[in-house]
């Protein structure tokens, strides 16, 4: 059988070579801002490199300087750098990501029914001026155009959201005050005594380029690097299906044959579960009539979000389904329904064995998981692919090295590095009373606390979370890293923060 492995997007195009004109050139899409669609803001045409500094910078060693540097080209990192270009009015900002193609949203998740009403992503657009202005130079008509003739209120379809973000991306990449690099950002090394961070990339072996050494160095350095799907041991070997490949019908239907029988197992039952249940039941039922699905979930009685009666607080936000995936749940999947739905013919579901509250609450998630692993092992048998649809963690980081007296060593683990998700600073570890000076992190592997209407803090992730969350902490950030810390008033913050996100990260 042939593995499906983890196959991703179209990262790694290009070298992580400052971008020469014509390189932006190719990068831009049909719909992006450019010249040709005058009247454009004098920065959007204008370009801060030419090609001598290119072919300058893959013969030697490159080393430059800059006022702020931005990791990540997905909500977060257009978000981010949308926001700095305003709060730092001259300085330069160097902008790095693999692919500039609107991160996860617009490489993996395009062909998603969104779970945000269409409003959030026009509010994202508007919240910045640049943002405006990028829009208004694009060709008409295009998503920006397009997404206000939606229904605010409403989902809609992710692309929105990809092609809004790749639309603001490809104008952020002209503005003369940023350098885009095509890049993997490889380590952040802070020299106390200069208080600057030194960034080194790798160039992008794929290409078959000589290894090339870039760094940059500023004293404000942002992650916005995204998350991945979790992952835990299977308790049988088998190939798995991404999560990513489940939630792209298309990808599904090239990777899996038409007129064989096949098996998939899906594992878990929160948004990205039931979209993945969708997208196979709907091949099962037109194109790939000998799919089959096994479906192991916790309850057989999903969560969904909904609106309080009294007065209008959405509920379950964060933890219940929404939009399509509400609805294909309801309709398909929920209780007793199931047996008797269009999806029951293809979806057989094995309801994992219950742990009250009192003994969930002495059992690690671990142990939790060995003994679900238990009791899927007879249910396996037969089965071709596994996906386990069991939440998100954040993607791999860059090696961090703070310089902090004993710590001088790498910290930069995601288990290691301590996140306080109040105000986007970081700890070295989290006994550490003395944040990283200067980097901060924002989006899905770095996202808000934000209160829920029930009472308790809970990651806000979502393209309009992201921005409002560094819309209020970017002017913060950069007056922290002039001074050297938060400041007072903003103590508590720290602290608080620091503690609840420990308790959920
Ligand atoms: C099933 C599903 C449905 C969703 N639906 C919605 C929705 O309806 N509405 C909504 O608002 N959100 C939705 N989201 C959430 C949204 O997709 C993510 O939260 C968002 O894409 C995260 O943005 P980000 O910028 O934090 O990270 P990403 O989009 O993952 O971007 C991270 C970027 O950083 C780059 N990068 C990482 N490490 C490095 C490095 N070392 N060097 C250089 N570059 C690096 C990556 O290449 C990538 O481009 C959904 C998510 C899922 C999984």
């Amino acid at each position: 059988m042939r593995p499906l492995t983890r196959s991703c997007c179209s990262h790694f195009r290009s070298g992580s070579l400052p971008l020469s004109r014509g390189a932006i050139r190719q990068l831009l899409r049909p719909s992006s801002p450019k010249t040709l669609y005058s009247p454009l803001p004098f920065w959007l045409v204008r370009r801060n490199h030419d090609a001598a500094d290119a072919s300058a910078a893959s013969a030697h060693v490159h080393s430059q300087k800059a006022d702020a540097i931005v990791v990540g080209g997905g909500a977060a990192g257009i978000a981010v750098v949308g926001n700095l270009l305003e709060v730092i009015p001259d300085g330069k900002i160097v902008w790095i990501d693999r692919a500039f193609e609107g991160g996860a949203i617009g490489q993996l998740y395009r062909e998603l029914p969104s779970y945000s009403p269409a409003g959030d992503y026009l509010q994202y657009a508007l919240n910045l001026r640049t943002f405006r202005d990028i829009c208004d130079a694009a060709p008409q008509p295009n998503v920006f155009t397009a997404l206000k003739d939606l229904d605010l209120d409403m989902t809609c379809p992710l692309y929105y959201a990809a092609d809004l973000l790749t639309l603001i991306s490809d104008g952020l990449i002209q503005h003369p005050r940023i350098e885009p690099i095509l890049g993997n950002v490889t380590r952040a090394v802070r020299n106390p005594s200069t208080r600057n961070w030194r960034i080194t990339l790798t160039p992008n072996h794929d290409l078959g380029e000589p290894p090339l050494s870039i760094h940059y160095t500023a004293p404000l350095v942002v992650y916005c690097t995204g998350s991945r799907p979790r992952a835990t041991d299977l308790p049988i070997h088998l190939s798995r299906l991404t999560l990513e490949t489940c939630l792209s019908p298309s990808r599904l239907a090239r990777l899996l044959p038409t007129s064989e029988p096949r098996t998939v197992a899906v594992v878990g039952s929160g948004h990205a579960a039931v979209l993945a249940l969708r997208n196979l039941f709907r091949l099962a039922a037109v194109s790939h009539r000998q799919l089959r699905i096994r479906w192991f979930t916790r309850t057989a009685s999903l969560t969904y979000a909904a609106f309080r009666d009294d007065d209008g607080a959405l509920l379950h936000e964060h933890d219940g389904l929404m939009g399509e995936a509400a609805r294909f749940a309801k309709t398909m999947l929920e209780g007793e329904r199931l047996a008797t739905s269009g999806a029951g013919a293809y979806i057989t579901r094995f309801v994992l064995p219950q742990v009250d509250e009192k003994e969930a609450a002495g059992m690690s998630e671990k142990a939790r998981e060995i003994m679900e692993g238990d009791a899927m092992r007879p249910h396996l048998e037969g089965v071709d692919y596994v996906v386990q649809c069991i939440g998100f963690e954040r993607a791999r980081l860059p090696e961090v090295r703070p310089g902090l007296g004993p710590l001088a060593g790498p910290v930069g683990t995601a288990r290691r590095l301590v996140f306080n998700g109040l105000t986007g600073s970081l700890f070295p570890s989290s006994g550490s009373r003395n944040e990283v000076l200067g980097l901060f992190g924002a989006g899905s592997a770095f996202p808000e606390l934000e209160l829920a209407v029930e009472g308790w803090r809970q990651p806000a992730v979502g393209v309009w979370k992201f921005m409002r969350f560094v819309h209020k902490m970017v002017p913060r950030w950069v007056t922290a890293t002039k001074v050297g810390r938060f400041t007072r008033a903003e103590d508590r913050d720290l602290e608080e923060g620091r503690r609840r996100y420990h308790e959920y990260y």
